[in-house]
């Protein structure tokens, strides 16, 4: 359990970066389900629950999420289970129990850039931005390259392209951290597959897609074509959930399926 030896209630984000940034030991707290899973000593934690990032917008071309919204409201949000076949919804849908989901936060979820994340899997493979207090805004692929600094996560953004989606994991147990994870969408004739849990964190498999938009038809072949240069491109490593090898041949199952149930949206 780690200790906490002071708690601030910033009213402005520019108040909660300054405190963040004020002691190495200081850090921004969200629903606190991973803080106490270890055992630092936190000697102010910022509490953002007073600057209203609680919410889930749509703004018609785009959908907004605040970074102290729960999963479990990512998960019942109307406007995200209209968006893509539901994929943000369903990614979430299976971490470990609804109790939990209500209070671990999308901030959290996605600033920390977990290996193991369902949910950074499933973003991924949408068009979807972050905006951070300190690096401002920008594109989720390209904040999952940067490496983690003193910053506070605001929120998400994304960007409504019509086109469908679908979401695939393989855990060795409900309610476990999922081996491997995929998303795949096909939005406004743009591919995306996206694979986490590899064990390291979430990558676009890009040659794959490019395959898939070349392609007239989605064919059995293609999708074999796609399959195969998916998992070239993409490594696989050993952690005690799985080995690479097994990871290997799981993705190219998990990846023909999530790529299957795309093309058959019609
Ligand atoms: C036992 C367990 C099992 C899990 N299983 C899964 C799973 O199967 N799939 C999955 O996808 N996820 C899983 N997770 C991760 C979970 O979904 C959350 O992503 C995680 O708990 C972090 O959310 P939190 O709100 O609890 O963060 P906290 O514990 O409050 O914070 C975690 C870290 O993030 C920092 N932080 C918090 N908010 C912000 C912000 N806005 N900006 C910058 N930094 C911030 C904190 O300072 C801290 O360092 C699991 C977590 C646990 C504890």
């Amino acid at each position: 359990m780690f200790t906490l030896l002071n708690v601030a209630q910033p009213d402005t984000l520019e108040a909660a970066y300054n405190i963040l940034k004020e002691k190495r030991s200081n850090a921004v707290l969200g629903g606190c389900a991973y803080l106490r899973m270890g055992s630092q000593t936190i000697h102010t934690g910022v509490d953002l629950s007073k600057l209203g990032l609680r919410y889930s917008k749509d703004y018609g071309s785009y959908i907004e999420i605040g970074a102290m919204t729960s999963l479990r409201e990512v998960e019942t949000d109307a406007a995200l289970n209209n968006y893509a076949d539901g994929l943000l919804p369903k990614a979430v849908a299976n971490i470990i129990g609804v109790q939990f989901r209500n209070v671990v936060t999308v901030g959290a979820s996605v600033f920390m850039r977990y290996g193991f994340s369902d949910f950074l899997t499933a973003l991924l493979a949408l068009d979807t931005e972050v905006e951070l207090v300190k690096s401002g805004r920008m594109a989720l692929a390209a904040f999952l390259d940067t490496p983690r600094s003193k910053d506070i996560l605001t929120k998400i953004i994304i960007h409504k392209t019509k086109g469908h989606a679908a979401y695939q994991a393989l855990r060795n147990s409900a309610s476990d951290y999922p081996l491997l994870t995929v998303a795949a969408s096909q939005l406004e004739g743009e591919w995306k597959i996206a694979v986490g849990a590899r064990p390291t964190r979430a990558r676009l498999a890009v040659q794959a897609a490019a395959l898939l938009r070349e392609a007239d038809n989605v064919t059995a072949e293609v999708m074999e074509q796609a399959v195969q240069t998916a998992v070239g491109e993409l490594s696989f490593g050993d952690n005690r959930r799985a080995s690479a090898v097994y990871r290997q041949a799981v993705a190219k199952t998990l990846i023909k399926r999530a790529i299957a149930e795309v093309a058959a949206c019609k």
